[in-house]
């Protein structure tokens, strides 16, 4: 099985995560809007997070409070309305 990017460029349905090196199926990683895979896998991406979280809080706050603020211009009541505009998720199959 593959999976097609944007570009048309065929890709196997594993992909080798930048943080922790193993090799792990698609489904493990994020999908950017654009169609192309993060290289940190999900487990990664949660712990880089919580980690950037710990040490930035007062920059967490305000990128929340501009994207709320975003949100609010836009019309949007409930976030999740928001993501499905915001960015499709291509099928991977
Ligand atoms: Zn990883």
């Amino acid at each position: 099985m593959s999976v097609i990017l944007p570009g048309g460029k065929r890709i196997a349905s594993r992909k080798r995560c930048s943080e922790c090196k193993r090799v792990r199926p698609l489904e493990k990683f994020h999908r950017a809007s654009t169609g192309y895979f993060q290289s940190y896998c999900r487990d990664c991406k949660a712990v880089r997070q919580a980690r950037w979280l710990k040490k930035n809080p007062k920059k967490f706050l305000k990128i929340q409070r501009r994207y709320f603020a975003k949100l609010k211009r836009l019309g949007v009541k409930r976030v999740c309305d928001a993501k499905k505009k915001a960015s499709p998720v291509p099928e991977t199959q």
